[in-house]
């Protein structure tokens, strides 16, 4: 069988590598950190554990991503538990409860808006038609943009009747459907909706590709989940299947360099051992990606490489806390934003995703204590010098803080340990430079069919992860280490 390198442990390399280990290719795994899961990983501090990154789980509903993965693996997943509120909202003009149900989630929506109601109404019903024709259209997992016979054979294949309701926003930002239903005017409304946006697409309305926007606003009401410990057991879980079927997991292999040699791959890592394989699967981002390859293969590249590469990602700060449950509020929510901009600011501590650990997670704390991981996305050009570095971090903290007494006014009370992740100490855990994450914002310039492919441009040779088609989130990875997946197996059924 061929052997299969897989540079890279996040939730897409994990992904491709226990499908393809399952097929009996020869897989070998090599993650730089001692962690399985990257963004979607952990870490521990004496008895507390903490999610590094993401949080919030999707994809486990009946027919999910992870669901159908796991299915496939002939493993379930026991970790996941539904939930009915999704998050608590809480910004200046007041607050709401995101419930998975419709309905309930309209009903909330009144309590703020009652004089719209109607304008809201008509577009949510819009917003999640366009949201279930896109849902069947990406149910076949087409690998967009389409670059083989069978891609495009796929890509044509998962158009139904319905995808023409699709056309009028094929190129539109999600702005036009707001001004649609005239509500461009009603501020609150709209900070709401970047909210969500910022976190899942990494962008706002304005900016935001209207047929992925409206995808976006529509998934939490397929299921959004809480996982016990935290989404690291998905990292995890993937690495048992892949051990299972015979693949070599090895953490502590930072690689450094890829070159080709023939058909051979050879890829060393930073004290220079080596590998030899037929593929090679990097589930890095777009920029690694580059900095490992060697002249020749970089001139290889797709040219929709090396144009993306200079653009800019996000950074995120983050806070870990462990906190004395005694001093929360009763029945405190477990998923939260808080939105501190009068102005709809949208990064800089003035938006905030808060996530506690349950009452009784014992994988996260011991009883009565909780933890809880606080991100807010902020631009890398601030954290440029040391100077920078040091002046802006307390400030960011600081701001950061005020917005989570908000939801938690006695929390300094309770706290017993308190880490800040600024984005330094992102690069050192996951090797993403500068500390960037989240991929490339879902704009018109990187949706759909402007996405990067999965494939490289040089055969053989694979990028996974949030980078490529279709970008950030666990679901969105494992769709990508799927693609790869398939153009290594050649099968297409299975997942
Ligand atoms: C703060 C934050 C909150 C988030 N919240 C959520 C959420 O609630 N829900 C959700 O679904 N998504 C969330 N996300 C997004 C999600 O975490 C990511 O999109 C996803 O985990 C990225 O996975 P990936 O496959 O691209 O790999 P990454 O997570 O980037 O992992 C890549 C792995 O490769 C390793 N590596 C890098 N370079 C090398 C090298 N040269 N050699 C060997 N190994 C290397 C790294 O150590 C890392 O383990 C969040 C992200 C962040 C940053």
């Amino acid at each position: 069988m061929e052997n299969v390198l897989v540079i890279g442990g996040g939730i897409g390399g994990l992904t491709a590598a226990a499908l393809l280990a399952k097929e009996n290719f020869n897989v070998t795994v090599l993650e730089a950190s001692n962690e399985w899961g990257g963004c979607a990983g952990k870490f521990t501090r004496g008895s507390y554990l903490f999610p590094a990154g993401a949080t919030l789980g999707m994809g486990f509903e009946s027919g999910g991503i992870h669901s159908r993965v796991f299915e496939s693996l002939g493993m379930p997943f026991p970790h996941a538990k539904p939930l009915e509120e999704i998050m608590q909202i809480h910004f200046p003009g007041g607050s709401l409860s995101y419930k998975k149900d419709r309905k309930a989630y309209l009903k909330e929506l009144e309590k703020l808006f009652p004089e719209n109601m109607t304008s809201i109404e008509s577009f949510f019903e819009e917003v999640w038609q366009i949201g279930k024709e896109v849902r069947s259209m990406l149910g076949p997992l087409p690998a967009l943009p389409p670059k083989t016979v069978k891609e495009w054979i796929g890509a044509m294949g998962s158009l139904k009747p319905g995808t023409a309701r699709l056309l009028p926003y094929l190129h539109a930002p999600f702005g036009k459907l707001i001004k649609k239903h005239g509500l461009e005017e009603l501020q609150d409304f709209l900070h709401l909706l970047d909210a969500q946006l910022i976190d899942s697409m990494q962008t706002t309305a304005e900016d935001c590709s209207a047929v992925i926007g409206a995808y976006a606003l529509s998934i939490y009401h397929d299921g959004a989940f809480y996982v016990e410990g935290g989404l690291y057991q998905i990292a995890e879980a993937l690495q048992k299947a892949a051990e299972n079927s015979g693949a070599e997991m090895l953490k502590r292999k930072w690689v450094t360099s890829i070159k080709k040699e023939g058909s051979t791959f050879i890829a060393a890592d930073r004290k220079g051992q080596t590998w030899e394989a037929d593929h090679v699967v990097c589930n890095l981002p777009l920029q690694s990606f580059l900095n490992l390859l060697d002249e020749p293969l970089k001139k290889q590249c797709s040219s929709s490489y090396k144009k993306k590469a200079p653009i800019s990602q996000w950074g995120t700060m983050t806070l870990y806390l462990a906190i004395d449950e005694n001093v929360l509020p009763e029945n405190p929510p477990l998923f939260a934003q808080v939105l501190q901009s009068d102005t709809g600011d949208m990064a800089e501590g003035e938006h905030l995703f808060l996530s506690l650990s349950a009452q009784g997670d014992r994988i996260r704390a011991p009883l009565g204590i909780r933890t809880m991981t606080v991100s807010t996305h902020t631009s890398l050009d601030r954290w440029k010098t040391k100077e920078d570095y040091d002046h802006y971090k307390p400030q960011l903290k600081a701001k950061m803080m005020k917005g989570i007494k908000q939801l938690f006014p006695r929390i300094e009370e309770g706290i017993l340990q308190e880490l800040p992740g600024a984005p330094k100490a992102w690069e050192r855990f996951t090797k993403r430079p500068d500390g960037m994450v989240g991929g490339f914002p879902q704009t018109l310039d990187h949706a759909l069919f402007n996405s990067l492919s999965h494939r490289t441009g040089v055969k053989n040779l694979y990028l996974c992860g949030d980078s490529v088609f279709p970008g950030a989130g666990t679901v969105g990875v494992s769709v990508s280490g799927i693609h790869v997946y398939r153009s290594i197996s050649g099968k297409w059924g299975g997942v």
